[in-house]
């Protein structure tokens, strides 16, 4: 299977490459931050649990997502790889995924990371809540929360996938189509 994690900063353009590489490769997406707004809408028990947490910035705990997660793969076996969109955002969450994936001998392949400067994640975040309405790109301070949740607890984790010589570092600046074109060249490789 293609596994690919497709790892970033929030407002990286993970979900606009994610749809992307779905028509080219016949991915099946997994976006936690998708799923998790689904059960928020659909008003379910793992909803409630989540939306405090979403709402201020912070991440959801760890045993919610991977919890989550395993159930959608054991779901979606008949695919021809995941994306995993958002996910792993943790040590913690990299270690269960890694432990998830061996058990079926369908390990990932690459973690494409999409690099962007904080000043035009910002900008790019607020856009995207004026279009939009995701209530957590509404506001500044939740904005650079996440940033911050992210520099602590989630960029550490190239280090994790480069141990494993996983990690490609792609340039989120530029076209939808210059970096998918990059993505592209990086997956064919593989
Ligand atoms: P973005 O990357 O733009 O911040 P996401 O849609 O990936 O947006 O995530 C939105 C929110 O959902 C996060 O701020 C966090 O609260 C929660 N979330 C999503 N994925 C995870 C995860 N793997 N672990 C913990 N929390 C998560």
């Amino acid at each position: 299977m293609l596994n690919v994690v497709l790892f970033g900063p929030p407002g990286a353009g993970k979900g606009t490459q994610a749809d992307l590489l779905v028509q080219k490769y016949e991915l099946k997406h997994l976006s936690t931050g998708d799923i998790l707004r689904n059960e928020i809408k659909n008003k379910s028990e793992l909803g409630l649990k989540a939306q405090s947490y979403m709402d201020s910035g912070n991440l959801v705990p760890d045993r919610v997502v991977i919890d989550m997660i395993s159930k959608k793969i054991d779901n979606n076996m008949d695919v021809k790889g995941f994306i995993f969109d958002g996910f792993p955002r943790t040590t913690t969450q990299a270690e269960a995924l890694d432990k998830l994936l061996d058990e079926k001998c369908i390990p990932i392949k690459i973690m494409l990371s999409l690099t962007v400067d904080d000043e035009v994640l910002i900008k790019r975040l607020i856009k995207r809540g004026l279009e939009s309405g995701r209530a957590d790109d509404q506001n500044q301070k939740i904005i650079e929360n996440r940033i911050k949740e992210y520099n602590k607890k989630t960029s550490p984790l190239k280090d994790y996938f480069k141990l494993q010589e996983k990690l490609e570092e792609i340039a989120g600046m530029g076209s939808i189509e210059e970096i998918s074109k990059k993505i592209h060249s990086a997956l064919d490789k593989i």
